[in-house]
């Protein structure tokens, strides 16, 4: 059977359903394709069940990218507020939790139901389970061959997202796509996801599992202040999933266990008071006792506080305010949050997001280059490029 139609979409998540309603509601003629069976999962499983929608102040300093300007354009087009516009007209409880990051009261259902109640108004028609055998460049634009026939049109959507979660429903279709068409595409990799411990830390730090504690992080260029999850298999929690965005093999964080504290300062005091106690039990001021005693073991110190020269402490708080630790790895694609890299911005004009050589072929959402930073910047990324692209083709 074949089939002419206005605009494939490819994907039903959060970009690929937001850039059909965009569409259909100017008229155009929208067939969302979707090899999952059900639309949306990673919005139902999304922010811990709840969706953290948006973030209202997300701007480009909120995004990695080859070119961290890219996605100016359509966050300013389509920015936080006016999603929030369209949530609160569809009567979604939501709160924010913390500044400018906007959650669900109960779950997250009512935004993937908000999206397909869109969508079903403008007529957008969903093809669930239904894979893509091939897409092929046509005189009049695309054709995309399904097991249940061939559709043509005139422009061509890839939301397929990242590499995450392939028992969502993940797959490497976008990039292959891109591929075809001549698109280069910047190497992916896990992001937004828990850290591995190398050998020699695993059994001290792994035994500390279900500790959360404030830390600041640093990685790369980036720095973040926030908790610290240990796990039985290394790091996580917000501090761990933002430095892993920016982490690259082989290259050390620096962890401060005790942020905004004057250490050496209250080391010096408490030594100058005569303080018979150990290191240890001075750190558990700030630090869970178990954690306090793990990190001295680690380093080697023991025995009172007395025992210490005014260098040895200047030593100790350095070292534990500037932890170096290089992490084995990620917990890979299956734990990962979101993908990095992807499609190439250079490839794309940043207003509609059209393959700057392919006309008709738009790309959306998580497979392009751009990775939003933990906070609800992500999907802020997938609406905002969605509405870009549905209102250009
Ligand atoms: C556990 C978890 C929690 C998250 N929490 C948040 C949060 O609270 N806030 C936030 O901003 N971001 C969050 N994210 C990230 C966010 O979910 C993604 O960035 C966002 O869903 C990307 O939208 P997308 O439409 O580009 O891709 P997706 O939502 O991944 O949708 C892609 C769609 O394409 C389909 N597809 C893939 N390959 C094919 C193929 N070969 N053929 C046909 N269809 C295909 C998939 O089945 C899927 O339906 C979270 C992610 C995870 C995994």
């Amino acid at each position: 059977m074949t089939e002419q139609i206005d605009v494939i979409v490819i994907g039903a998540g959060a970009a690929g359903l937001m850039c059909a309603a965009t569409a259909a509601g100017r008229g155009r003629r929208v067939v969302v394709l979707d090899h999952a069976r059900k639309p949306g999962r990673k919005i139902l499983m999304s922010g811990g069940g709840r969706c953290n929608f948006t973030h209202l102040h997300s701007g480009p300093e909120h995004f990695l990218s080859a070119n961290p300007r890219f996605c100016i354009s359509a966050l300013r087009r389509y920015p936080p507020a006016a999603f929030l516009e369209l949530v609160e007209r569809h009567g979604v409880a939501y709160e924010e939790r913390e500044p400018g990051r906007l959650f669900c009261r109960e779950s997250a259902r009512p935004i993937l139901d908000l999206l397909l109640s869109e969508g079903r108004q403008a007529g957008v028609e969903l093809r669930m389970g239904t894979g893509v055998r091939s897409v092929q460049a046509t005189a009049e634009g695309f054709a995309v061959a399904t097991p249940t026939g061939t559709l043509h049109a005139e422009a061509l959507v890839v939301a397929t997202g990242g590499l995450s979660i392939p028992r969502m429903g993940a797959s490497g279709l976008g990039y292959a796509i891109a591929r075809q068409f001549g698109l280069p595409v910047q190497p992916t990799r896990p992001a937004l996801v828990p850290l591995t411990l190398p050998e020699h830390l695993r059994r001290p730090i792994g035994d500390l599992a279900g500790i959360s504690v404030p830390v600041r992080v640093r990685c790369a260029e980036a720095e973040f202040s926030d908790d610290l999850l240990i796990t039985h298999h290394g790091l996580s929690g917000p501090a761990a999933l933002q430095a892993s965005s920016y982490w690259q093999p082989e290259v050390p964080l620096s962890l401060d266990w005790l942020p905004g504290v004057a250490l050496h300062d209250e080391l010096a005091e408490a030594r100058r008071r005569r303080s018979k106690r150990a290191l240890h039990r001075c750190l558990e001021a700030h630090l869970p006792r178990r954690l306090a005693r793990v990190l001295c073991d680690l380093e080697g110190w023991s025995g009172p506080l007395q025992g210490f020269s005014n260098r040895g402490l200047e030593a100790v708080a350095q070292r534990l305010q500037e932890w170096r630790l290089t992490p084995a790895g990620t917990a890979g694609y299956a734990k990962a949050e979101v993908t990095a890299g992807g499609v190439d911005t250079d490839a794309l004009s940043s207003r509609t997001l059209e393959a700057r050589e392919v006309p008709g072929l738009h790309f959306v959402g998580e497979v392009v280059d751009v990775t939003g930073q933990l906070g609800g910047h992500n999907f802020q990324w997938a609406w905002s490029s969605g509405v870009a692209v549905g209102q250009a083709i």
